[in-house]
Formats: structure tokens, C-alpha cells, sequence
């Protein structure tokens, strides 16, 4: 690997070997230039009875050739315990768990709600409900009565999957106030005597292991997932059966799966990341889909990467700073030579961490980005290319990203390289998502002139690479500059004792917002007021004082979503006294 190193300790550009695969997409330019999302659509199988339906090219088109004895699934229990469903085993439990749905009175439309760990029933409730025409909303199992009530009211859920535990903790409460809610299937030893409640063996494995999916409309809505919650109260992004052709498109090209991988996505379902990447692109493209029941722990995780021989990794920037706090010693204990690619996505990733991936797996680990909004992975750094360290990479082939600045009741895009402005995409592309549940105002505000604005800020280099400056609610207005906490929070992290930091803007009389950190130490730092100084000395050498942070506190831990994002609005609306807003997805939090 050829380091060409800039003056900061990050190098400015990683020229990388020639890949031991050849990357599916080994011309980007040409490859963008043939790209039509027409054409990449009719790669796919499309339905017998009519129409596209995600859980059709998930699964039931391997069928009948070399894929079907493949495993599709290898879930990895929290107990050590393991189980292989094949993509033939797969077909046949989701056909079971599309009649039984049927057998129920589950109409197409109708809402399915999954709230379980991430065990094999999961991902057959999943893709079952989708062969159904059932809409399925994923929620995280962690969530608390509230989030999950909330959520479920928001959408009409008509029935839910769950476990036992998670019954009588969390739903059993819920029942009276949720009365569409008819159903709720808890996989494992069912309560009797719960009216309403249905045992998983007993609806599913005696429903016949046929079924045939009927036509599906590409525009009918599939998929309900929530947004992350980091900037204000999450929201109901609709996504529809089409959107799988966009899943395919970026598992080819983004995550660069070909037909032999074991792929990893360490990402839960009840975000985004973990159905789209988590279930959908890896079994659209065939591979074996790693599932990991246990929570991240590094030297788990390690032994997943090496046991299971797992080649293509995609993990989240909080995950890669967790292992970086245990340094890159713990990796190399480790043979991982079926490892040869991986990425990141849901926070910015910095420059430290790219380079950190280096040091530690021989690999860089390739930053992407999207979000619930888009349904698939919009902007990412490819197989083929060099990585610019701290920048999201290039457009996918099919999609046009552009630099603009609102102005008037349109937008004007800024062609000025490396100037702020806000991230927008030339819409449509086929998982863009086509609403906000029952916010209808808020998502035709999000589309001007043809183009979707994505709410975060970002510049684009003279080469086509796409930096992300903040969200434009995080951005810092201090002294006539626009300061991203992004750029604050890297060069903080530069430091040998700094495990993790978050910056907001607190308004201040003079300069308009002063520039505040956040900071969690890794092992074997103290505070103090010594380290305190030199943090704001190492800033203020590496931004200069009109960027820097003006003040640090230290923190044990930062509020974080279940998604593992920086809160930066709590962080900001607990140092000014205000009202700390929608809380139902924090994970993380020192202070309660
Ligand atoms: P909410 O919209 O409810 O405030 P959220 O925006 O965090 O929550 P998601 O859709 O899960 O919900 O996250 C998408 C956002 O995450 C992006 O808009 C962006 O701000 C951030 N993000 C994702 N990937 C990256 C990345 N590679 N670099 C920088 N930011 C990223
Ligand atoms: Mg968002």
C-alpha cells in the first residue's frame, strides 16, 4: 500500500494495490457513462405473475440453480450456538411465514412490525411479509413501550413479531392503546391464554412451504423505516418494492460483492443499514450473509471475521472507533486473509480511522453515505479508486450529486470546488423514498427543481469527491465562519488520547456561536486541566484559532443513537438548559 503522505499524520491519499479481485466496478467513468437504472432493472428477474417484489430477488430467483444449496443465512448466536439456512431453506420458511400471514388475514398493505434480536426468524419474517405485499417497519428491540407505541400507532401496525421476553416487557402494556394492532406472533414458548397472541411454531411450521407472490406494483410500499432520530423526532421514510434495484446496483458496485463472498453488515435491521445491506443487497447478489445475534464487542467481532472467513465487511464509524481505542495489536492476533474489503457508513468517518483500518487489517476502510431517505448508498469510495481519507467518495453510476445553495423558491448549484453548500441529488432513483409517513409538507419540501436536498452540508473536490462539512442543524456560524464539527471532531481525534469527541456551537454575544468539545478519553488517560490545554493547543496547531474548539469538557461517554450517531442537538440542548427533545433513540447516555 502506497501512503502518500500530506503534512498532517493522515495520509491525503491512499493509492491502493491492484485489488486481489477484480472490482465490478473497474472503470468508474466508463461505467457511469453506460449506467441507466432501465438497463440495471432488467438485470433483475422481475416477477412471474408481474411486477418487481424484493423478497422475489432476494430469494426465490436463486432457486432452481447452484445458489439454492448456498447458504444465504449463517446466523451466529449470542451462546455460540450457529444455524445455516440455505437460500432453498430460505424460500421455503419465508413461503411458510407468507401463508401463514395469509391463513391470518393479513392483507397486502397492511403493516408487519419485526421487534426481535437479530435471530433467523427476523430475516424470515422479514422477507415473508414482504412476499405477502405486507409493508414491514423493523424497530430496533432495544427500543423501550414508548418508541415502539409511538411508532406502531404512527403506522397502523396489524401485527408484530416478537419474542417472549419482549412481549411481557414491552408490548403486553401496549395492547389496550394500540387496538389495530390484531396480532402479535412470538417466536419461541408462546404466553397461553393471551387473546391475540400466536405462537411462531405453531403458525408457521404448519403452514404449507409454497407460495407463490403475487404480481407486485415496482411502486407499492414495501418497506416503513424510521430515520435515526439524531436531529429531531425520527420520521417514517416509505420505501417501495422498486428500490431493490437500487439495493442490487449498490451491493455490485459499493460493496463490490461478487458471487463467492461471505459479507458482513454489523448493522441492526431497525436501522436502515441492516435491512437494505443487512438483508436485501447480500441476498439479491447471492452471497452468504453473515448474522451476528451478539452486540459489538471487538475480540468477538474479530473471531466472527476470522471463523467465518468473511470478505467483505460493512461497519459504522462508532464500531471502528471502539476498536481503535483497543489498538491495532488485538487485530493482529488474528489470520484474516479472506478479508479483502471494507466500509463504513452512518457518521462521518475521520481521516484517523481510514488510515487506522491500515495499520490495523492491511485494508482502508471505505467510506459511504446515505440515509434512510435514500434507501441504498448514494456517495461511496469504490474498490478501484484511491481513497481520499475523511472524504464520502464519488456518486454511484445512476446517480448525480451536486453542491447547491437555496435561493429563492429554487436552488443554484455552486461549481466553485471545495465550497460549502448543501448535499442534493438529481431525483428519482429507484429507492429514493416517495414520502414521510402522514408528513406529506415536510417531504415536498424536500424536493426543488428537480433535485432532493439531502440536509447535510458538504463540498466537492475538483476530482468529483464529496466531503462532508455537518448536517445543516449541527453547522457552527462562529465569527463569519461556517464551521463543520466534523472537521473539529478529526483533528481532536489526531490525538493519542482522545477515543471520541462531538462539537456544537454555543451562542456567544461577540462572535455569533463559540466553537465547544466533547470529549472521551481512551484507556489510560485522565482528565485534567494539563490535558485539557494541551487538547486546545493540538486543535487550535491543527485549525487554526478561529476553528478550534474554545473550550473541552471531558465526558465518559457520548450520547449516541441506537444507530451509534453522535447526538450533538442533546449534547447542545443539555449545555444551554433547553428541552432535550425525542429521546426514544438514544443508546448511550452517562447522564441518566
Ligand atoms: P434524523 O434524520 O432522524 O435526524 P439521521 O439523519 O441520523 O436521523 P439516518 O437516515 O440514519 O438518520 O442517517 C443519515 C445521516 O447520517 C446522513 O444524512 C448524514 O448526516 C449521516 N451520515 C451517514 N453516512 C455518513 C457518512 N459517510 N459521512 C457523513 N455523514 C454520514
Ligand atoms: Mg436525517
Amino acid at each position: 500500500m502506497t501512503l502518500q503522505t500530506a503534512a498532517s499524520a493522515v495520509p491525503a491519499r491512499i493509492v491502493k494495490p491492484a485489488p486481489r479481485v477484480p472490482p465490478n466496478l473497474a472503470d468508474y467513468d466508463a461505467t457511469c457513462a453506460a449506467f441507466s437504472w432501465a438497463r440495471a432493472g432488467a438485470e433483475l428477474d422481475g416477477l412471474p405473475a408481474g411486477g418487481l417484489n424484493i423478497a422475489h430477488e432476494a430469494v426465490d430467483r436463486h432457486l432452481g440453480g447452484p445458489r439454492e444449496a448456498r447458504t444465504a443465512i449463517r446466523w451466529i448466536g449470542k451462546a455460540g450456538a450457529r444455524r445455516e439456512l440455505s437460500y432453498g431453506d430460505l424460500a421455503r420458511q419465508t413461503n411458510r411465514f407468507a401463508n401463514a400471514l395469509r391463513n391470518l388475514g393479513v392483507l397486502p398493505g397492511e403493516r408487519v412490525f419485526v421487534l426481535m434480536g437479530r435471530l433467523p426468524e427476523l430475516y424470515i419474517a422479514v422477507l415473508g411479509a414482504l412476499k405477502a405485499r405486507c409493508v414491514v417497519t423493523p424497530l430496533f428491540s432495544a427500543f423501550g413501550p414508548e418508541p415502539i407505541a409511538t411508532r406502531a400507532e404512527m403506522a397502523d401496525a396489524r401485527l408484530l413479531v416478537t419474542t417472549p421476553e419482549l412481549y411481557q416487557r414491552k408490548v403486553k402494556g401496549l395492547r389496550a392503546r394500540l387496538p389495530g394492532l390484531k396480532e402479535v406472533v412470538v417466536v419461541g414458548e408462546a404466553p397461553t391464554g393471551e387473546p391475540g397472541v400466536v405462537g411462531w411454531d405453531a403458525l408457521v411450521s404448519t403452514a404449507p412451504d409454497r407460495f407463490t407472490i403475487e404480481a407486485t406494483d415496482p411502486e407499492s410500499m414495501a418497506l416503513l423505516h424510521f430515520t435515526s432520530g439524531t436531529t429531531g423526532r425520527p420520521k417514517g421514510a416509505v420505501h417501495v418494492h422498486g428500490a431493490v434495484v437500487a439495493h442490487a446496483v449498490t451491493g455490485r458496485y459499493a460493496l463490490d460483492l461478487h458471487d463467492d463472498d461471505v459479507f458482513w453488515c454489523t448493522a441492526d435491521p431497525g436501522w436502515v443499514t441492516g435491512t437494505s445491506y443487512g438483508i436485501v443487497a447480500p441476498l439479491v447478489a447471492g452471497v452468504t450473509n453473515v448474522v451476528v445475534e451478539a452486540e459489538f464487542d471487538a475480540e468477538t467481532w474479530y473471531g466472527v471475521l476470522e471463523r467465518e472467513k468473511v470478505s467483505v465487511w460493512y461497519t459504522a464509524p462508532t464500531a471502528i472507533r471502539m476498536m481503535m481505542k483497543l489498538g491495532a495489536a488485538a487485530v493482529q492476533g488474528h489470520a484474516l486473509p479472506a478479508l479483502r474489503f471494507m466500509a463504513s457508513v452512518g457518521e462521518p468517518l475521520n481521516p484517523e480511522a481510514v488510515a487506522w483500518g491500515v495499520e490495523a487489517f492491511g485494508l482502508p476502510f471505505h467510506d459511504n453515505w446515505w440515509q434512510t431517505e435514500t434507501g441504498g448508498i448514494m456517495i461511496a469510495n469504490f474498490a478501484a479508486l484511491d481513497i481520499k481519507p475523511g472524504s464520502m467518495g464519488r456518486p454511484l453510476p445512476g446517480i448525480t450529486a451536486a453542491i447547491v445553495r437555496r435561493s429563492g423558491s429554487g436552488v443554484e448549484i455552486v461549481e466553485t470546488p471545495m465550497t460549502d453548500g448543501e448535499l442534493a441529488l438529481k431525483a428519482p432513483w429507484p429507492s429514493m423514498m416517495r414520502g414521510y409517513l402522514h408528513e406529506d409538507e415536510r417531504y415536498r419540501k424536500c424536493f426543488v427543481d428537480g433535485w432532493y436536498l439531502t440536509g447535510d452540508l458538504a463540498k466537492r473536490d475538483d476530482e468529483g469527491y464529496f466531503w462532508f462539512v455537518g448536517r445543516a442543524d449541527d453547522v457552527i456560524k462562529s465569527a463569519g465562519h461556517l464551521i463543520g464539527p466534523f472537521e473539529v471532531e478529526s483533528a481532536l481525534i489526531e490525538h493519542p488520547a482522545v477515543a471520541e469527541a462531538g462539537v456544537i456551537g454555543i451562542p456567544d454575544p461577540t462572535v455569533g456561536e463559540m466553537v465547544k468539545a466533547f470529549v472521551a478519553l481512551k484507556p489510560g488517560f485522565e482528565a485534567s486541566e494539563a490535558l485539557n490545554r494541551e487538547l486546545l493547543g493540538h486543535a487550535r496547531k491543527r485549525l487554526g484559532a478561529a476553528v478550534a474548539p474554545k473550550a473541552i469538557e471531558f465526558r465518559a461517554n457520548l450520547p449516541k443513537t441506537r444507530s451509534g450517531k453522535i447526538m450533538r442537538r442533546l449534547l447542545k440542548a443539555r449545555e444551554l438548559g433547553l428541552p432535550e427533545g425525542d429521546l426514544s433513540t438514544l443508546e448511550s447516555d452517562e447522564q441518566k
